[in-house]
């Protein structure tokens, strides 16, 4: 691996509690296996997912005093949604605290929680790869999604949304306009 790569796990397992540091480097390597079978640049998909949740160094909280001191404009779901914060925020570290200058590295951190509409392969790599790493719990569906994105990512993507929505939907809880439009075009697409 690359050196500029082994110098941020090596700050990411000190930030990190050592779940959310587990989290990481299973995404780190379940992106670069989605890399290796769609062809999509390895060492964008190990920084990325290196890097995805490198804003949830602290609490929620946090993060959100952190983003008003930095002056990061959030939206007014995630005001209300203080867990997806840390996408945006992790975007603005890796960019100011890591070095990562790549737009499409910065990108796909931004979007790895909500999605978005028209995903780059990289942006879908970062998003499936959160969501289906080995140590994520096993819920309903996941063996499935996980079968799906080695064999068709846009179906994983839109099933995804559409668990993640119908998760918080049950839980009484808010879902942000951005998971929705994502589900909406992958539906669309398959
Ligand atoms: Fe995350
Ligand atoms: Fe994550």
């Amino acid at each position: 691996m690359k050196e500029e790569l082994t110098e941020i796990r090596k700050k990411l397992s000190k930030v990190l509690k050592k779940e959310r540091f587990e989290h990481t480097i299973g995404v780190m390597y379940t992106a670069a296996s989605l890399a290796m079978r769609y062809g999509a640049d390895m060492e964008q998909a190990l920084t990325a997912g290196l890097l995805h949740d490198c804003g949830k160094f602290c609490s929620a909280k946090d993060q959100l005093k952190l983003c008003e001191k930095k002056g990061i404009e959030l939206t007014e779901s995630e005001r209300a949604m203080p867990a997806l914060i840390h996408a945006k925020l992790g975007a603005y570290l890796a960019r100011h605290e890591y070095g990562i200058k790549d737009e499409a590295v910065l990108n796909a951190i931004t979007y790895h929680t909500t999605g978005r509409p028209d995903m780059t392969m990289l942006e879908k790599i970062v998003y499936i790869a959160d969501y289906i790493e080995p140590n994520r719990k096993e819920i309903p569906g996941l063996a499935e999604v996980r079968r799906l994105a080695f064999a068709d990512i846009d179906e994983a993507v839109c099933r995804s949304a559409g668990a993640t929505t119908r998760y918080l939907e049950s839980g009484g809880k808010a879902v942000d306009p951005m998971t929705i439009r994502t589900y909406n075009f992958y539906k669309k697409e398959g």
